[in-house]
């Protein structure tokens, strides 16, 4: 492989791109007229402008994909994740046009691209699933009558859903029927297919994942937990690698069973196999998701391996160069997703131009983005900015490295999640590591974020008050900064 296209863009590309570059690939970006002055842009040996803004108009066009990839001689074609990543017609075409999809074999998307394909291909291996039905519910009363047997509350889900989208907890037997044609309705609308069908909704999970990785010759390798409790919209925004309640016994049983999900639907390259956990560890499998995740970063920190490599050299045909027992897990780290939302305001979307963009830096940070100041954050993509990971020699380290890179982190133009991250790595249910996937409800509103800020200007006031008074005017401001971090740190510590 000399040459690879990505068909994507942002971070995730350039994150592609460098390992490519690393392996000495030659690399293809593709861009949309929204993206024209973008660093995966830039960074790309080659480029090419694929549509207008709107990615059902550019990265959403496989069959023009494949055009210009066989134009330009590409070898392969990274897919990133969300656009085309899963999108089992895409792969097939790749292949078929003599491209390699650096991805799993398209029947494997399939599968696991339907909720209920997937528990049904994983049966046979025994692997604990929610309590609920495995087929399509077609009525209401079908619905009534099984909802009664597993118990309220219940989670209808889209078979086809993802994004946390599709899904509608019913606490009553009386909601069931009009909640189940809402979701019937948001599910054919979103993803053309309405099949929905029921779970037990598990009432205080932890979303607990397993990174897997396969070759072609039949062997299959887990990379331990990522923990990504801390959602909102049933979406994730912390991660962290490993988790604090996995005994050694329990991750070894859930990665065996991430690595027989991978096996029942003959999987190749890096995927993730995600489960819900309870307060007993029992766990439970969700879905697998068949591409490089948003999250991989925290993986790959605490294993020492380079997933895209992997993927790349898996679709070369290659053989994985270590086994199970070569892999273990060495420190601790944590992502935090810097959107482009508003914590303060349900995490609603917020565009405009980032005036200020300043990334921090220094031991144990790594900043995932595509961004540079000055340019806007389009309203046509994921509002994504960038992926803030640190790591430490244990997760004290890591949080500790997360506050101050929060800190360093100087964004001005749009609102992100950074203050709220910053609640997070605060807060004493996460620091304890009591969490689970409600954290968002049952801890933070809008009024946290502004005490924080309260409580810092109140400090930053009683401070400058004290300094004055000792004379220091000249220096005062810089001198209150200097304070009033250490004070944070020290209310960190305490
Ligand atoms: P999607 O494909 O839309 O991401 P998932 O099945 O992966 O949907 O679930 C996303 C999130 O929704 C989970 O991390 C969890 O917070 C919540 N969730 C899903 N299923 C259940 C369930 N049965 N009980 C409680 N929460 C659930």
């Amino acid at each position: 492989m000399k040459k690879i296209m990505i068909a994507n863009r942002g971070e995730i590309a350039l994150r592609i791109m460098r390992s490519a570059k690393e392996m000495g690939i030659q690399t293809v970006a593709l861009y949309s007229e929204a993206d024209r002055l973008s660093p995966h842009v830039q960074y790309a040996d080659e480029a090419v402008c694929i549509g207008p803004p709107p990615s059902n108009q550019s990265y959403l066009l496989g069959d023009k994909i494949i055009k210009v990839a066989k134009e330009l001689k590409v070898d392969g074609i990274h897919p990133g994740y969300g656009f085309l990543s899963e999108n089992a017609d895409f792969a097939e075409a790749a292949e078929k046009a003599g491209i390699a999809f650096i991805g799993p074999r398209s029947h494997a998307i399939r599968i696991m691209g339907s909720k209920l394909a997937a528990k049904e291909a994983v049966k046979k291996y025994d692997i604990p699933m929610v309590p609920g039905t495995d087929k399509a519910i077609l009525d209401a009363k079908e619905a009534i009558a099984i909802a009664k047997k597993i118990g309220f509350p219940i989670l209808i889900k889209a078979s086809a859903g993802g994004g946390g989208k599709g899904m509608r907890v019913v606490e009553k037997e009386e909601e069931l029927e009009e909640q189940m044609q809402r979701a019937v309705s948001e599910a054919t609308s979103a993803f053309g297919d309405g099949s929905v069908f029921i779970e037990k909704y598990i009432s205080s999970p932890r979303h607990i994942e397993i990174q897997v990785l396969a070759d072609t010759h039949g062997n299959v390798v887990h990379l331990f937990e990522r923990e990504c409790s801390i959602q909102r919209r049933h979406q994730k925004v912390v991660e962290e690698a490993p988790s604090v309640v996995l005994t050694p016994e329990v991750r070894q049983a859930m990665g065996q069973s991430a690595v027989n999900v991978a096996k029942a639907c003959d999987y190749v390259g890096a995927g993730t196999v995600e489960f819900l956990i309870d307060d007993q560890l029992n766990y439970y499998f969700l879905e697998m998701n068949t591409r490089l995740q948003v999250e991989h970063p925290v993986s790959e920190l605490i294993s020492g391996v380079d997933l895209v490599k992997q993927q790349i050299l898996v679709a070369r045909g290659e053989k994985l160069a270590f086994t199970q027992e070569d892999l273990s897990i060495n420190g601790h780290a944590i992502e935090l997703r810097v959107y482009a939302e508003d914590p303060a305001n349900n995490f609603l979307p917020s565009v405009g131009t980032l005036s200020t963009y300043q990334v921090p830096q220094g031991p144990g940070v790594r900043v995932d983005d595509g961004y540079a100041e000055g340019m806007d954050i389009p309203i046509y993509y994921d509002p994504m900015i960038a992926k803030l990971v640190t790591y430490g020699k244990d997760r004290q380290e890591a949080i500790t490295r997360m506050v101050r890179a929060i800190d360093d982190y100087k964004i001005n133009g749009v609102e992100t999640t950074l203050p709220f991250g910053a609640f997070v790595m605060r807060h004493e249910a996460f620091i304890s590591g009591n969490i689970d996937t409600h954290f968002v409800k049952d801890h933070f509103s809008a009024e946290s974020l502004i005490s924080e800020n309260e409580a810092e200007a109140h400090v930053a006031g009683l401070l400058a008050v004290h300094l004055l008074k000792k004379g220091k005017t000249a220096k005062s401001q810089k001198s209150v900064g200097q304070a009033v971090s250490k004070w944070k740190q020290n209310r960190l510590r305490n």
